[in-house]
């Protein structure tokens, strides 16, 4: 088992959060739940501070402890990707946590029980956000609804800590988009998934690194790389308005023709109206094609092969379990 955790000056909690993983290694471990050679892999993100100086001397120390630098920060999504991409051939199962370790470390076992009764995903899921600002629980909630309007399938109250089996990891590394948001692409591997639940600890040291800004960044990525939906708006309210301007050329015919208008308002009228609308459908319709060439140059793989079942020598496509 691989354990990946990313981090981006997070001097104040890595020393405490490698001492943590290291005994909860340990523990399943000697209890023969995890193979003896599992280990954790920490990912500097470009770190200002002495992240990857504690990194470096910690796996001086630590046998578990591996540690990779990234020349410059990435971002938190390609930083974990980062990990388990190279992990994804060194190890059975990963499991992505922060390196705040706000989620419970507790539930890894719940996780490693779940893929063993064949899950090859397993979502940590938040049970409440009582730790929580009003504030990040509104956003992060109206984000949820949002991107589910949007058809953006994601699973409710998890962020990025999870267990992914070798299969399902070798299957996210054939997404090949540059926009990351790996919570909306782990959903669409398949295979079967689980969740396991948990209350989302404070931060103990150091703070948050998605500021407003971020997250609003972080929201609006994950939409549009997932959906071109608001593009279909825009047509939808081009064809609005031009069913508007039917009306609206009523009213302009009634009132020119009972005397009660300006000379030029009724012809300005009439164009404003049916025009904005065309123009509106027009943009769409563009907006469309860009959509569909847009969701064709990230080549997602369409399919997604568990297993075949045939009648000669090659029996199975992939591992078996
Ligand atoms: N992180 C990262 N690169 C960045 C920003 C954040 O690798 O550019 C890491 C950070 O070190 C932490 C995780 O992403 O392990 C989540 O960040 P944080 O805990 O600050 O987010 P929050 O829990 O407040 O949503
Ligand atoms: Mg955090």
């Amino acid at each position: 088992m691989a354990i990946v955790v990313p981090c981006y000056n997070e001097e104040p909690v890595l020393e405490d959060t490698a001492r943590q993983l290291t005994d909860l290694l340990k523990d399943l471990t000697q209890r023969g739940i995890i193979s003896p050679d599992s280990y954790m892999l920490f990912v500097n993100d470009g770190s200002t501070d002495r992240t990857w100086e504690l990194m470096r001397r910690e796996f001086e120390n630590n046998d578990l402890f591996c540690a990779m630098n990234l020349a410059a920060n990435v971002g938190h999504q390609n930083a974990l990707l980062a990990g388990l991409s190279q992990v994804c051939d060194m190890c059975d199962i990963a499991i992505s946590i922060d390196a705040d370790l706000q989620d419970d470390i507790g539930v890894i076992e719940e996780m490693i029980a779940k893929y063993k009764a064949g899950a090859d995903i397993v979502y940590g899921v938040r049970k409440e956000r009582k730790t929580d600002t009003f504030f990040k629980r509104f956003t992060a909630q109206s984000f949820y609804r949002v991107m589910n309007l949007l058809g953006v399938k994601s699973i409710y109250n998890h962020a990025d800590y999870r267990l992914m089996s070798n299969r399902a990891l070798n299957q996210l590394m054939q997404y090949g988009e540059r926009n990351l948001f790996i919570r909306g692409i782990v959903p669409l591997i398949g295979y079967k998934t689980d969740k396991v639940y948990y209350a989302r600890k404070e931060r103990t040291a150091g703070e948050s690194k998605y500021p407003l800004k971020k997250m609003i960044s972080f929201a609006f990525d994950g939409i549009t790389s997932f959906s071109i939906k608001p593009i279909t708006m825009v047509m939808l309210a081009g064809i609005i308005i031009i069913f508007c301007s039917v009306i609206a050329y009523i009213y302009i015919l009634a009132s020119f023709f009972s005397g009660s208008t300006v000379s030029g308002w009724s012809s300005i009228m009439a164009s404003i109206w049916f025009l904005g609308g065309l123009q509106l459908l027009a943009i769409g319709i563009v907006g469309e094609y860009v959509g569909k060439t847009y969701l064709e140059v990230k080549q997602r793989p369409r399919f997604n092969v568990e297993k075949i079942l045939r009648h000669d020598a090659a029996n199975s496509n992939g591992d078996d379990n």
